[in-house]
């Protein structure tokens, strides 16, 4: 791990211990040649899958683009930031336990929109219509309806 104050290659961790139910390490290290301290975060993130977007195209997983994506539709709702983290560890470890190496992009936003529904209703709407890019309104209405029934 090379220094990010002076580049150095020769660090050495001080401390470690595991966080959010053991499925990150957090390194205290320090810098052998500038004595500089910092930390890392690790996640094992070879154990996630690919994503096959529609046009057959695959990219590695990326939780920042997926937690960019709930928070702009939970943008101004009253839901939690550990509430938010929950759901995200919660796809995030369904997609380790499958233990396949791709998913479809599909089957990754149903996951997602699982989750917004419980979280908050209007934000589920909002990923919901973003997400499915709606074939026509009535599937939009549809869903509206559905929301409403419960
Ligand atoms: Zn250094």
């Amino acid at each position: 791990m090379r220094c990010p104050f002076c580049s150095a290659q020769d660090t050495r961790v001080l401390d470690s211990r595991l966080i959010s139910d053991g499925d990150q390490v957090r390194r205290r290290r320090e810098c052998n040649v500038c004595k500089e301290r910092f930390t890392t975060f690790e996640v094992a993130e070879l154990m996630m899958p690919r994503v096959i977007k529609r046009n057959g195209v695959s990219e590695p997983f990326d939780e920042i683009k997926l937690r960019a994506g709930m928070l702009r539709a939970l943008e101004k709702r009253p839901v939690s930031a550990d509430d938010i983290e929950a759901a995200i560890n919660r796809i995030k470890k369904e997609l380790m336990d499958k233990g396949e190496r791709e998913i479809q992009a599909q089957e990754l936003g149903e996951k997602v929109m699982k989750e917004l529904s419980q979280l908050d209703h209007v934000a589920y709407v909002r990923f919901a219509s973003v997400y499915r890019s709606f074939q026509d309104v009535s599937e939009f209405t549809d869903m509206i309806e559905d929301l409403q029934k419960k």
